[in-house]
């Protein structure tokens, strides 16, 4: 396996980052995870649209241009002889000391992995997914905004402990008023009378590549979308349910 670590690829065996790394000390860096469809990057540009949001609002400066980024993912794909994988592109604030002073971290860590990736077992996706809600919270987003793709995935860790240790693959997450948020690594859908509803991006769930592409062809099919918050009673007295996501597609 070829991996790509800042600027170069290599092998697996070889792609290393330091102990130092503030990636790995403090979980402080942002990512993006992407799928290639038949040796095409799905909604690239949304993608790295939001990974240099996120980079922005934490003021990690990615040392590549757009372009760079894009043929990075491109050659690490194309070395690793794939046509359909899952990508992810990881940027960390860098190597450092044990403080966690960004300003002691010179230049960030970009690393890109192309590999197969699945999420739930298949028989999730002809026969549905069973999920439980959780008593982690999502972030408010004053204290920090879950729109940002970081490294600090501990509250979705958290949740996903939670419903596994309840016998559920899945968790659903509510904000502090008891507004549904999200999953761990999906959005959400519920269908009632015929309109779609997913949570407003104001609740703190991440803004998906495949919520929208799922919005883009709801809308398309003349069918009503409405970001509106929902409550566990409306999840309940669902006609349908489901969940979006990158590595999860749609279940
Ligand atoms: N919410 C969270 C917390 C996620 O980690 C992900 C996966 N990136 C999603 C939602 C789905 O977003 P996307 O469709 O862009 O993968």
């Amino acid at each position: 396996m070829q991996i790509w670590l800042d600027g170069q690829l290599c092998d697996k065996a070889e792609a290393r980052v330091s102990v130092f790394d503030h990636g790995l000390l403090y979980g402080d860096g942002v990512f993006e995870g992407l799928r290639v469809y038949d040796g095409c990057v799905f909604r690239l540009k949304q993608h790295l649209d939001r990974l240099y949001d996120s980079a922005r609002v934490v003021m990690i400066e990615i040392p590549y241009t757009r372009d760079q980024i894009t043929q990075a993912i491109c050659d690490t794909v194309r070395a690793n002889g794939l046509r359909n994988c899952y990508v992810r592109l990881v940027v960390t604030r860098g190597t450092g000391d044990l403080g966690l002073n960004p300003a002691n971290c010179p230049r960030p860590t970009v690393f890109i992995i192309a590999a197969p990736i699945s999420l739930y077992p298949p028989e999730v996706y002809t026969r549905g997914l069973e999920i439980v809600t959780v008593p982690s919270q999502r972030f408010h987003v004053a204290s920090w905004n879950p729109r940002v793709k970081s490294l600090n995935y501990l509250n979705n860790i958290m949740a996903k402990i939670e419903g596994q240790t309840a016998g559920a693959l899945e968790a659903l997450m509510l904000d502090h008023n008891g507004y549904v948020v999200e999953c761990t690594a999906d959005n959400v859908f519920i269908v009632r009378g015929g309109v779609l509803f997913t949570p407003p991006a104001y609740l703190g769930a991440l803004r998906g590549i495949t919520q929208a592409a799922v919005i883009d062809l709801a809308t398309g099919f003349g069918w009503t979308v409405r970001h509106e918050p929902f409550t566990r009673y409306e999840v309940f007295t669902a006609d349908e349910m489901f969940l979006t996501g990158t590595a999860a597609e749609v279940v």
